[in-house]
């Protein structure tokens, strides 16, 4: 066990003494020993008081995670904590999948516990951040006293019809003063309650705004299935192509829990949660839905984590991080989109929000819906095994089904702004229509890099193994990897050449090349550089389903979730990215981001097309998926992962080494493969350890990469070596000249 560190008191004739083990903010896999203060807080020393404690010269807040009789420093050398910042401890869920994830993930518990805790709380801050007054109605059985007060009688009926609660500010807004409530309260007749601003009562009676919509057959079996097992752990993996009617599925599930009083946690991908999304679902209910999102303040974070720590909140939705919420009543957890890449954290904690998902729902004892047009190959198999319970939806309620792709040959033909003429004549028709069309291009910036026609010379990066994208908005050169970025040469840096070209097109150039052909029609660019102000991607989308013809052109930006009911035309300018990629499961993930992309088209009234340029128009796997959708695709790459033993017919941890000096780094990994190597023969462990590898792109930012990747049939077995490696490397002196970290289940090489 890598979090806890045992007591073990050296001096035996000394009689014990408590002693507080404390998760502090350190990357270090230990805890710190501290004495209690005199006066111990209300609810005694118990495990999950968060604490300030001095640490160094500085002061820290940590969490106790331990109660321990002696220590193994003598007590003359411990110190005390300073200060108990709560009145009771943090919620034991919330504790227990620190710990979870802190012992799955091979990571400090002080920093796991810092990650998962809202910023006000690291910081110190109190509790309660914000409190706001209810008051409730109380019965007498006597009101008619209330009569000779005709404005206190009123006011007792206004409140009557808010059993649970009005805030004092909706009392006033009513046109009631403070001193008829403070007469009311007198007379016992309303009682005042504290409680957090998040935590807006239930309005009483019916939980819908908004009537549910009737199912089709589909949705209406799997959410019998679900209605089966509403009290127990039950994971699901719903497969529904794109537009089948999934979040209807998630609304009816979350309403009878509500029902019951209970929670329901809802995860979507980062992109997912545009407001359009959350309109979704807070249109359909009466209780409280909560959002956590990049756009909150930390006092109104900490408002939405108390509100579903104290029960109040029965919706609560949010990004990755969302899933180290507590929960009063958890009734399920949902997980939209679960294949999406952002569900899993690339630094610090490495954790994948989906998978913790899956355990913390195996904790409560309560229902796990995963759901997605293109699920995850690890869910999938869960599901083709019979160890989750696997719902399918086949058709959408539009009655069209998503369009299959048709692949159209790239070699030797002109492209204009990487347009086939094919392309460009089914775009002009979309438009003849009155429909819309969006071009796919996984390249932001006018070009993917900038040549020398004389002497072919290409603009690299100083700092990367990589090439600089050209942008033209503003134009500069730029690195995607480190964001170091260069001002355009005016001739070539090696032969002095004017004959400077942009080579292969990214979006800039696409926009630019649409605009041209098609000079009275709009074109809206969405990209992380079109993008960058908040609201933007929001105006565009709301300009975009006003249904007008028009021209979307974008990255990955505009493949995910979005309901375009306009659009019935999908160009992927070039499908190739995934196909020969050294990363296993690079074909996966374009899989995936294709069929997303193509269920933009044709999502409402009129039938869609989706038109794929590729290079390698007879590669058998691009072929499947066109003929026969993800699907059929996932299932037979599933066949190659189990002959091949890859993921996830195998559980993987990946050494990252980074140095400046690329001796060192790899010095390190070499010893520690080795003494690795060593150990596994000694104690006759299974598990495979490949490396050290240079990683795909070896210099990023002046620093080199190099990989251990170790590999194992059991998860058990996979978890014993990471475990044993990490240890190792905590207790070696060259281990601190080299950064290293551990990705547990990684996603990408
Ligand atoms: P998914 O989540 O699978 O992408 P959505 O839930 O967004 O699909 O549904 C796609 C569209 O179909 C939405 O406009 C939704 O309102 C509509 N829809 C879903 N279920 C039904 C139904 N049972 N009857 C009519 N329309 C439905
Ligand atoms: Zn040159
Ligand atoms: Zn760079």
């Amino acid at each position: 066990d890598s979090v806890s560190t045992q007591a073990r008191p050296q001096d035996a004739t000394s009689s014990p003494f408590q002693v507080l083990k404390v998760a502090l903010p350190s990357p270090l896999r230990r805890l710190f020993d501290y004495l209690p203060t005199r006066q111990p807080p209300a609810c005694g020393w118990v495990v999950g008081l968060r604490v300030r404690v001095p640490f160094g010269r500085r002061e820290v807040v940590g969490v106790v995670a331990e109660l321990a009789n002696g220590s193994e420093l003598p007590r003359t050398k411990l110190r005390a904590i300073s200060e108990v910042l709560d009145d009771a401890p943090l919620p034991n869920d919330w504790q227990w999948l620190c710990h979870f994830a802190a012992r799955y993930y091979q990571h400090s518990l002080g920093d796991t516990m810092q990650l998962a805790m809202p910023a006000r709380l690291r910081q110190g801050h109190p509790m309660g951040g914000r409190m706001q007054t209810l008051w409730l109605p109380l019965s007498r059985g006597d009101e008619l006293s209330l009569q000779r007060a005709p404005k206190q009688a009123e006011l007792y009926a206004l409140l009557c019809q808010h059993p649970h609660g009005l805030a004092s500010r909706a009392v006033t807004a009513h046109g009631f003063t403070r001193e008829q409530l403070l007469a009311l309260q007198k007379k016992g007749f309303a009682q005042p309650q504290e409680t957090t601003l998040a935590a807006t009562p239930p309005a009483g009676g019916n939980l819908l705004a908004s009537p549910s919509l009737p199912l089709n057959r589909e949705q209406a079996s799997a959410l019998a299935v679900l209605h089966e097992k509403l009290e127990n752990y039950h994971p699901c993996l719903l497969e529904g192509v794109t537009g089948s009617g999934k979040t209807e599925i998630y609304l009816q599930l979350i309403e009878a829990l509500a029902a019951k009083g209970k929670q329901s946690l809802v995860l979507v991908p980062e992109i997912g949660l545009t407001p359009q999304t959350l309109a979704r679902f807070k249109s359909r209910f009466r209780v409280p839905v909560m959002a956590l999102h990049s756009g909150l303040t930390d006092l109104e974070r900490l408002d939405v984590w108390e509100a579903a720590a104290n029960g109040r909140a029965l919706v609560i939705i949010g990004t990755r991080s969302a899933i180290f919420t507590p929960l009063k009543n958890p009734g399920a957890i949902i997980v939209d989109e679960e294949h999406d890449g952002s569900y899993k954290q690339h630094d610090g904690l490495r954790y994948n929000a989906r998978d913790l998902a899956v355990a913390r729902a195996h904790y409560h004892n309560i229902p796990l819906l995963l759901g997605s047009a293109t699920p995850s190959f690890e869910s999938l198999q869960q599901a083709l095994s019979g160890t989750y319970r696997h719902l399918r939806l086949t058709q959408r309620p539009s009655r069209h089904p998503p369009a299959r792709l048709e692949l159209i040959d790239l070699r030797h033909q002109r492209r204009q702004g990487g347009l086939l003429p094919g392309a460009i004549t089914a775009i002009k028709n979309t438009l003849k229509a009155g429909k819309q069309a969006l071009v796919f291009i996984n390249r932001r910036g006018f070009a993917p890099t900038l040549a020398c026609h004389s002497c072919g010379w290409i603009a690299e990066c100083g700092q990367c193994d990589s090439r600089m994208t050209l942008h033209r908005q503003p134009p500069l050169l730029a690195c995607h990897h480190c964001d170091s970025r260069r001002a355009l040469p005016d001739a070539c840096p090696e032969c002095g050449s004017g004959d400077l070209r942009a080579l292969g097109s990214g979006t800039e150039r696409t926009e630019e090349t649409l605009q041209g052909l098609f000079p009275n029609v709009t074109v809206h660019r969405i990209d992380r550089d079109s993008t960058r102000k908040k609201e933007s991607f929001e105006q565009i989308l709301k300009e975009i389903q006003r249904g007008e013809p028009c021209l979307l052109v974008g990255t990955q930006m505009l493949a995910k979730g979005h309901h375009l009911p306009h659009v019935t035309l999908v160009v992927v300018v070039n499908a190739d990215g995934g196909l020969y990629a050294a990363d296993f499961r690079a074909m996966e993930h374009s899989a995936q981001l294709l069929e997303q992309v193509a269920g933009r088209a044709g999502r409402a009234a009129h039938p869609g097309r989706v038109l794929v340029q590729t290079l390698h128009p007879d590669d058998p796997h691009l072929g499947q998926l066109a003929e026969h959708g993800y699907g059929a695709l996932a299932r037979s790459l599933l066949e190659e992962r189990r002959i091949a033993k890859l993921p996830p017919f195998c559980f993987m941890a990946l050494l990252r080494f980074e140095s400046p000096n690329e001796e060192a780094a790899i010095s390190l990994a070499q010893q520690a493969a080795l003494a690795l190597r060593e150990w596994l023969t000694m104690v006759n462990l299974a598990v495979r350890c490949l490396g050290p590898v240079p990683a795909p792109m070896e210099r990023r930012q002046n620093r080199y990469h190099i990989h251990i990747m170790l590999a194992a049939d059991k998860r058990s077995q996979r978890h014993t070596a990471a475990n044993w490696l990490v240890q190792w490397l905590e207790a070696n002196r060259d281990a601190r000249k080299v950064r290293w970290s551990i990705d547990i289940d990684p996603q990408t090489l």
